[in-house]
């Protein structure tokens, strides 16, 4: 009978094959969670022998990654900000980068503020400011109902209390204002295609992706409209891709927004911008 170590060995050369650059690490993750134990689990029963019946779900779940389905989706969940949310096919997978979003957002939050998480999808920018900081009033909205479904498990999983609510960009909370915005909106140039990994491009939700030619469609609709959602003082903050930061400062500008900022990744890759509604 082959050990687990075996089929480790074999299913990351099957990965590799396939063309997944992670095989080792996905084949522990996806070998872990078929046996209900934990990653490092694996390396104390490396000669532990597998039957039949443990194989068909790991054969399962390898099959599935070898046509590059992303392995948070086969898994069915994923870490945020040290929290667990569920995730699968029609949400996006939060991306680490984006913990960095939520912590200069929450720097800039007092006491009691409000805020809004535009196209939140799975929830994770929402409730990980909600968790860390009870006192905010936080709202999430996507125009997404496969998006909400996944947002409002993760709201109820991680037992916060976060408002969610369905529509296009700021049509669901028409009339409101907010102390800040917080937003991951859809970014990506549709000439970006041919360089992206084939599990973004085959799996993950377009709509949460591309927008327009650019990729900056969206971004210019939230800078022309955000300030009537934000009080007075108050900030948004947005997710952009890495070639964005120079257009994106010049957007806010132009709309008339104050102090546009651009903030960087951890591999010091412009990624966000910062832009105030000042009096
Ligand atoms: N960062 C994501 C990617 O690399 C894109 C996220 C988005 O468009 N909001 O694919």
């Amino acid at each position: 009978m082959k050990t687990i170590k075996d089929i480790i060995q074999l299913s990351a050369e099957y990965l590799e094959k396939a063309g997944i650059e992670s095989s080792r690490v996905d084949v522990e993750w996806l070998i872990a969670d078929a046996l209900k134990l934990r990653r490092m689990d694996l390396y104390l029963q490396f000669d532990r022998p597998l039957d039949e019946e443990q194989l068909a779900p790991i054969r399962a779940r390898i099959g599935r990654r070898a046509k590059h389905e992303p392995v948070q989706y086969i898994i069915g969940n994923d870490e945020f900000y040290g929290l667990e949310f569920e995730v699968g096919t029609g949400v996006l997978v939060p991306r680490p980068e984006t913990e960095i979003l939520v912590d200069r957002a929450l720097s800039l939050l007092k006491q009691g503020n409000s805020m809004l998480d535009l196209c939140t999808g799975s929830g994770c920018i929402a409730v990980a400011m909600k968790k860390t900081r009870e006192d905010l009033d936080v709202f999430a909205t996507d125009l997404s109902s496969e998006a909400l479904s996944y947002a409002q498990k993760n709201v109820q999983n991680n037992e916060v209390d976060v408002k969610v609510l369905q529509g296009d960009l700021f049509e669901s909370v028409l009339g409101m204002t907010f102390d800040g915005i917080c937003t991951n909106p859809p970014y990506v140039a549709e000439t970006e295609v041919p360089e992206m990994g084939k599990d973004v491009v085959k799996h993950e939700p377009h709509l949460a992706l591309f927008s327009g030619n650019d990729g900056l469609d969206i971004i210019r609709k939230i800078s022309s409209q955000g300030k009537q959602f934000l009080k007075p003082g108050g900030f948004l903050i947005t997710e952009m891709g890495p070639a964005q930061g120079l257009s994106a400062v010049d957007i806010f500008k132009s709309d008339g927004w104050s102090n546009p900022e651009v903030i960087q990744d951890y591999s010091k890759r412009d990624r966000f911008v910062l832009a105030f509604n000042q009096p």
